[in-house]
């Protein structure tokens, strides 16, 4: 198997709190808007995200968004941009960061 199957996003099916990403090689996860949110890995995100501490603080500013479908545009080849009504949406989520953000945070179907 090429290594791209392995990352490759083949279908987003969004429903109002989460969505569920299948990949190439067959596995499917259901994953919520706010676990995505959690490891937006922007410029302003991503230093949030670099120890303990402040990943837990970041992570409660966002446990406090309100629950928001968003709109996904697709960049490139390899990722995609979730774009919601408030907070970022600047994050450019590639499809190996979201199958590795589904494996440690989603539930696989
Ligand atoms: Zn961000």
């Amino acid at each position: 198997m090429a290594m791209e199957d392995h990352v490759s996003l083949t279908a987003i099916e969004r429903s109002d709190e989460d969505c569920i990403l299948r990949f190439a090689d067959g596995a499917s996860f259901k994953l919520g808007y706010l676990s995505i949110r959690k490891r937006c890995q922007c410029a302003k995100c991503k230093p949030r995200q670099v120890n303990d501490q402040r990943r837990l603080e970041f992570e409660e500013e966002i446990e406090r968004y309100r629950l928001e479908k968003p709109n996904v545009e697709v960049v490139g080849r390899y990722a995609i941009r979730l774009v919601w009504p408030s907070g970022c949406s600047s994050g450019i989520h590639s499809f190996s960061h979201l199958r590795k953000t589904a494996e440690e945070l989603g539930s696989r179907l």
